[in-house]
């Protein structure tokens, strides 16, 4: 390890790329050549049921989808994330209500959403499914070794130091974020959205009855759309669009049996919005 110290002897350097930079510098940035990132476990698919869109749906909803998870298990390493949902909804609208912080807010999704991981693990508990915290990440080779399906919260740890949000202080890196920048994290082989529509319309279908599906498009396209509503979180598009590993996100309806399945075997059912 080369030591370095500048002329006027007040600094000490570790030599490397990065020695004595601010980090921010724009040139700078743009000049330094990396490495290419790693896919850590390529051959993971990391599929999120929805909160709001499936979990609170109960008995209506989640059997069916832990049936076809099992059923693919054998196939497919799946990691599963779990969104919040309408308690999360509500416990936001309180805390905006008494002045509380973007921090605050985020700290009560991440409750919520660990919440419905441990009703999704509980539901596969007898087919290995088990809870995992955003530490056990590293750990997944282990866990698939095992026969374990494992299920993390997807609340992204920001907690208290979640972006303050201007206004309305809704922390704008929810479930879909986290899902997604866990999936990038590792590389994974796919990042599935599980929710109640057949997938991206260019309204809320729920209230634009006039809503037009739209099967596949690029994020660009999409972000140059800038449609008033989506089916994923915002920041979703930024993070796919400067993913190196992840190709494309798919949005598939958890309500319909067989969406997942087909997604996990390559199909573009769904919406699949790419790179
Ligand atoms: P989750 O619980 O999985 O996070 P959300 O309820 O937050 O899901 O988001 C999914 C919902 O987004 C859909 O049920 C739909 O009503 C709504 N939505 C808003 N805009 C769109 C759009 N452009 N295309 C499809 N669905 C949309
Ligand atoms: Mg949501």
């Amino acid at each position: 390890m080369a030591l370095l110290q500048e002329r006027d002897g007040k600094r000490l350097h570790v030599k490397s790329k990065l020695m004595g930079e601010s980090l921010v510098g724009r040139s700078f940035l743009d000049s330094l050549v990396v490495a290419p990132q790693k896919r850590l476990f390529p051959d993971v698919n990391v599929v999120k049921i929805g909160g709001q869109s499936i979990c609170d749906r109960g008995a209506k909803a989640l059997p069916p989808i832990i049936d076809e998870i099992i059923a693919n298990k054998e196939k497919h390493k799946i990691l599963i994330t779990a969104g919040g949902g309408t308690r999360s909804r509500h416990i936001y609208s309180i805390g905006l209500e008494l002045g509380m912080p973007t921090g605050v807010i985020a700290k009560f999704g991440s409750s919520v959403s660990e919440q419905n991981a441990l009703l999704v693990s509980t539901l596969l508990a007898s087919w290995g499914g088990i809870k995992i915290g955003h530490d056990d990440v590293t750990k997944l080779s282990i866990y698939f070794a095992q026969g374990c399906l494992p299920v993390m919260h997807g609340m992204p740890p920001y907690d208290y130091f979640a972006l303050p949000v201007p206004r309305t202080r809704i922390p704008v890196h929810r479930t879909d974020v986290g899902t997604l920048i866990l999936a990038d994290l590792i590389g994974a082989r796919s990042c599935i959205f599980v929710k109640d529509e057949k997938g991206l319309y260019s309204d809320d279908p729920k209230k634009k009855t006039d809503a037009v599906f739209i099967p596949e498009i690029s994020v660009d396209d999409l972000l140059a759309r800038e449609l008033d509503d989506l089916i994923v979180e915002r920041p979703c598009l930024e993070i796919l669009k400067n993913s190196e590993v992840i190709e494309k996100i798919q949005i598939v309806n958890g309500m319909e049996q067989g969406n997942i399945t087909r997604a996990l075997d390559g199909e573009a059912v769904g919406t699949v919005i790419y790179r």
